[in-house]
């Protein structure tokens, strides 16, 4: 397997070059060469498989030639000890598949952990320390540097948006120290993203340190984030129904990996775009016309992201082909209002406790299937756990919500970050004291 550049497709690299440069230096996105098919009687033998059993097949198909078997399997197997469920709210039609069973309570523990095993396979055989950056809007930070924590060979410096990221998320980047350190930034998420992206063609930082990024920018975020994909439809293929997935999103890398495995064969009849008040890409799927914007502060803060990073990936997987993309993805969007309003009819009609996240795709999906009044069997992603959000969801639906405890030991420990604004040289100067 190699990859190309979303602004070169004739010059290749490496999975190492790849995984450890995340970006190509023409500020294109890294995008797999060829993208190998699964045939249907794959995907109708994984019913009852593990996501990581899972993980490892779809491994297999993508990098036989470079990552043995053996380390592939067990690479996967560290990875994946959770499962990805799929939960009937109504049997056959409407399904949320609970993506929030790993370490840090949100989807974004599939990509990282993934990530954190491929580079210590590969920093095993002697590469230098790795440096990673990682812009975070609230849960993938909790994600890399649990993924990442104490993984041999690699530092982790966290950039998050002061004040926009809830208590326990913060908790989560700023508490576990060791190789994790935390950048407390003075501004929003799409600042925190742009100091990365500026640290990435520093010549001279890039001369002194090997720098990596863990966002999902970096491809090997993404391509796990197929598996539970691959694992729902096997959940729901009993119902024999064209299958709908409903991804909440924010800078879509999400959906663009749902995207990647239907290229690889997965029998998905339609995916939904489901944000918050930042729609630039439901706007697009609506008009064909793309115009980023600042983003807004949402209740679902994780996706508050007005020019998504991954929306050129999303649209590559489609030849550039507006007709295309508009033909195979729906997108919907819902203010703080509607999300509250969705929150509660979801725990009244199903019993169902969602975050603001997971309220967004359930919604958008109802709106598809009530719209094309299609019999559909509907599976919404649920991305993150309530009790990540918990003083939100118990104020909306006024019941406790539970903190599961590998979370709840978090609460006790001590914050420490490094206060930054939002001026790369200021950045710079903090982040090469602390190397
Ligand atoms: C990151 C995140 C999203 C958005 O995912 P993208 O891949 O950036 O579109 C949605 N919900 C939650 C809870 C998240 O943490």
């Amino acid at each position: 397997m190699q990859f190309y550049s979303t602004n070169n497709s004739d010059r290749f690299v490496s999975v190492q070059q790849a995984l450890f440069h995340s970006l190509p230096v023409d500020n294109g996105l890294y995008m797999p060469s060829v993208i190998p098919r699964l045939g249907a009687d794959f995907f109708n033998r994984i019913a009852t498989d593990s996501l990581a059993d899972i993980g490892f097949q779809v491994s297999r198909e993508l990098f036989a030639g470079e990552i043995p078997n053996a380390a592939l399997e067990e690479l996967t197997h560290h990875a994946f000890p959770f499962a990805t469920p799929v939960i009937p709210l109504e049997t056959g039609k409407l399904s949320i598949l609970e993506l929030f069973h790993g370490p840090s309570l949100a989807f974004k523990d599939v990509g990282a952990r993934y990530m954190a095993g491929l580079m210590s396979y590969f920093s095993q055989k002697g590469d230098a320390d790795v440096h990673i950056l990682v812009a975070t809007s609230g849960d993938t930070g909790g994600a890399v540097a649990m993924g990442f924590h104490d993984v041999p060979g690699v530092r982790v410096s966290i950039l998050y948006p002061s004040g926009r990221v809830s208590d326990l998320q913060e908790k989560q980047l700023t508490t576990l120290g060791g190789n994790i350190q935390a950048f407390e930034v003075d501004g929003t998420f799409d600042d925190c993203q742009a100091l990365v992206k500026q640290a990435f063609l520093d010549s001279e930082l890039n001369a002194r340190l090997s720098l990596s990024s863990a966002n999902s920018i970096n491809i090997f975020r993404l391509i796990p984030q197929g598996f539970y994909y691959v694992s729902a439809y096997g959940q729901v293929a009993q119902y024999r129904k064209p299958v709908v997935f409903s991804t909440p999103s924010g800078n879509f890398g999400n959906l663009s990996a749902g995207v990647l495995v239907q290229k690889m064969g997965l029998p998905v009849h339609h995916f939904i775009a489901a944000t918050n008040a930042n729609h630039v890409v439901p706007d697009y799927l609506h008009s064909g016309q793309y115009e980023p914007k600042p983003s807004v502060s949402t209740i679902s803060n994780a996706m508050d992201v007005g020019a998504p990073s991954n929306f050129v990936r999303l649209t590559h997987l489609y030849q550039n082909s507006y007709d295309d993309i508009s033909k195979h993805i729906s997108g919907y969007f819902f203010d703080d209002d509607q999300t509250r309003a969705g929150m509660q009819v979801i725990h009244d009609d199903f019993g169902y406790v969602s975050c603001p996240h997971t309220a967004i795709g359930i919604l958008g999906l109802q709106q598809y299937l009530n719209q094309t009044g299609s019999d559909c069997c509907g599976v919404a992603l649920a991305t993150a756990h309530p009790s990540k959000f918990k003083p939100l969801v118990e104020e909306v639906l006024g019941v406790e919500v539970d903190v599961p405890q590998r979370l709840a030991v978090l609460a006790n420990r001590e914050k420490q970050s490094i206060p930054i604004s939002c001026d790369f040289n200021h950045f710079r100067e903090a982040f090469l004291q602390t190397v």
